[in-house]
């Protein structure tokens, strides 16, 4: 039965030639790590293969390049002695045996040839050190020397040799324990998280890219908070993003509190996760009460307040990135914006006029819906009265959106009389005047006042041009 299950796990054509290619080549080679990994648990959509052989992974992929009738391209990375070829949709990566030792200021250690053992010691986790043999005489055989099949079904993460040593040598893989087990839903051992809070710093020695990727993928989990609550009480979380530690806390003045906004935010990050995939959302949603710490205040007469705290947040959102070395692109700004305008439908919840309507739709933009997605997932209260009483208003919020829009067509706003036509009709050359009419234009609209079209757009600029004393060419 363990045996029939294991073979299906290399039913593909590939493993075949890699098989045959093995046996050519007097090698013994076997698929490794995640793709073991993810079978048993089901997992099924792993499209990258990790191969190991006792031997030259390079020469390896070549053979199996040459014996496959599509004969892929194999692309050879010399430093690292690998070798990858694709066939299918998968990927496949060899790699030679190998064992490694570190040494303190980088997590690139010394290399040299090892034995499957050696290669399953310098693995990050027990669970990540699984092997099916790819051998004739052993074909689907699972070689299993840190009993990491007992970890999967306990579903506990761990290291196979001295954790201590282990997050040491390449610090990069606290984020990745956490990272599986925010993404698997496994709990890490003990031991390991006390190794990890040890050896905080070492953090330092990793590239923020690396980091990021770790940080993308368990913000792409499905429970993120698993995570981020890991992050923060391994001290992780303070050094690489202080301004969610900042958060914590409940301060309590003259009998008024406020609520605890690091949990809160935790709390979005999972509610947001329900509905979409959307990483830079997710980011949104993380960050979106960032500016709380700075602009926390108490005032007598109306308890804790946080004025301006969305404007600050989303200014704090371009350092952070910055310091992450994330990209300072378009998504950066779409999260800016996310931060900026969070609290805007919540406002509207309470009373919803056409007008604020449009200047929503007019600021968000084709950004509505997310907006409107993270302001839904803002609502954490746990009175189920209110919490019913809140998505309904919302609800409606979502209903006049589409009114509105329907009737109004704010998204992508284009200013119904152009500059060049004030220009034409006034005989002007580029000024102020110009950019004035244009913005009472625009504001008359939103306001209500006119509706959105050409013809009383143009008399509402005869009339306020008169008023500039502007007469007609
Ligand atoms: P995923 O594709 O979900 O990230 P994976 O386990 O395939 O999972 P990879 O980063 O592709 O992750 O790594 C492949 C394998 O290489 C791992 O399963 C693990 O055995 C090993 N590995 C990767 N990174 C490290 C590391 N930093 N230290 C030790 N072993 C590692």
């Amino acid at each position: 039965m363990q045996e029939k299950f294991y073979k299906e796990a290399l039913s593909a054509k590939i493993f075949e030639y890699i098989t045959k290619a093995t046996e050519e080549l007097q090698l013994e080679s076997y698929v490794i790590g995640g793709f073991v990994r993810d079978y048993i648990l089901q997992r099924t959509n792993k499209k990258d293969i990790d191969v190991v052989t006792v031997g030259s992974g390079i020469e390896l992929a070549q053979k199996v390049a040459e014996l496959l009738p599509t004969k892929p391209k194999v692309q050879v990375f010399k430093t690292y002695g690998t070798a990858m070829l694709r066939y299918d949709d998968l990927e496949i990566e060899f790699v030679g045996a190998r064992k490694e030792s570190y040494s303190e200021e980088s997590r690139n250690p010394q290399v040299e040839e090892g034995t499957l053992q050696d290669d399953q010691n310098r693995r990050d986790f027990t669970i990540n050190a699984l092997a099916l043999s790819l051998n004739k005489n052993s074909f689907g055989k699972l070689l299993d020397p840190f009993n990491g099949i007992k970890d999967l079904e306990n579903k506990i993460i761990k290291t196979p040799l001295n954790p201590d040593i282990t997050y040491s040598d390449d610090p990069l893989r606290m984020m990745r324990a956490i990272r599986f087990a925010s993404q698997l839903g496994f709990k890490i051992e003990d031991k390991s998280l006390t190794a990890i809070t040890k050896n905080v710093n070492r953090i330092d020695i990793i590239t923020k890219e690396r980091i990021v990727v770790e940080l993308n993928k368990i913000l792409e989990s499905k429970k993120p908070s698993i995570g981020f609550l890991l992050l923060e009480k391994t001290g992780l979380l303070k050094k690489l993003i202080p301004e969610l530690t900042d958060l914590k806390g409940v301060e309590e003045i003259e009998g008024q509190k406020h609520k605890d906004n690091f949990y809160h935010t935790l709390e979005v990050v999972d509610n947001i996760s329900v509905n979409t995939d959307d990483l830079w959302l997710r980011w949104s949603a993380l960050l979106h009460d960032i500016g709380k710490a700075p602009t926390k205040r108490f005032n007598k007469n109306i308890g804790w307040t946080f004025h301006s705290h969305e404007f600050v947040g989303s200014k704090m959102v371009y350092k952070l990135f910055k310091r992450l070395k994330m990209p300072l692109n378009n998504k950066m700004k779409f999260v800016q914006k996310m931060v900026l305008l969070s609290s805007r439908p919540i406002i509207l919840a309470s009373e919803v006029t056409d007008s604020a309507v449009r200047r929503l739709i007019f600021d968000a933009g084709d950004d509505i819906d997310s907006l409107m997605t993270l302001c839904e997932a803002d609502i954490t209260t746990k009175n189920p009265k209110k919490f019913k009483r809140y998505h309904k208003n919302f609800e409606l919020v979502r209903i006049k959106i589409k009114e509105v829009e329907e009737r109004d067509r704010i998204r992508n706003f284009q200013p119904p009389v152009s500059g060049e036509e004030i220009m034409k009709t006034f005989n002007l050359k580029p000024c102020r005047e110009i950019g004035i009419l244009k913005e009472a234009i625009k504001e008359a609209i939103l306001n209500g006042k006119i509706p959105n079209e050409y013809e009383a757009s143009y008399e509402f600029m005869l009339k306020k041009a008169s008023e500039l004393g502007l007469k007609t060419a």
